[in-house]
């Protein structure tokens, strides 16, 4: 009985509330240009030696629609249908990672949105091309986290 997966099942979706309610989740993108640039396995040190683990990964590429989605909030912003495109335009890796502080602790990780005025010893600092292709995404808060983690992952592929 004990064995029977449905309680595997029911402690997972616990969990993933628990990490959800207490903030420890946030959720990153790998863009385009710093896959490219074979950068995903320096980004995932700096991401594990900063105390993140990872509870969710892939690698895939997102259609111009789920792209434009993802991005709505920034709709009708100039730099939107740039953006869109780009962030379209190849494989990227996307990730959901566990760390007391999450989002706050990552964004100070990944540096300001402008790598030009990202602190030293970022992510952003260190990997991103450009304003635009800046390396990575890191959500701007708990509820975003959640909300983006759910675009791209099912419960079944979350842990
Ligand atoms: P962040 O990714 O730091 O949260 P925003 O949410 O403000 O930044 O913007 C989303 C993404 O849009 C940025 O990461 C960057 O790729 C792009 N972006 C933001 N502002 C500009 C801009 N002024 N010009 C070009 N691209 C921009
Ligand atoms: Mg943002």
């Amino acid at each position: 009985m004990l064995n029977n997966p449905i309680f595997s099942i029911i402690a997972r979706e616990q969990k993933q509330k628990e990490q959800i309610m207490s903030g420890t989740i946030t959720f990153t993108m790998i863009k385009p240009t710093a896959v490219k640039n074979n950068y995903i396995g320096p980004i995932l040190k700096m991401i594990n030696e900063s105390g993140f683990s990872i509870k969710a990964m892939k690698l895939t590429q997102l259609s111009a629609k789920q792209a434009a989605a993802f991005y709505a909030v920034h709709e009708g912003k100039p730099f939107y249908e740039s953006l869109v495109e780009f962030m379209s335009s190849g494989p990227i890796v996307a990730a959901i990672l566990e760390k007391e502080n999450a989002v706050e602790d990552y964004r100070k990780l990944i540096g300001a949105t402008n790598p030009g005025q990202a602190a030293e010893g970022t992510i952003r600092k260190l990997y991103a091309t450009n304003l635009q292709q800046n390396a990575v995404h890191g959500s701007d808060s708990d509820e975003n986290a959640k909300t983006e983690a759910g675009f791209f992952f099912s419960f079944f592929e979350r842990f």
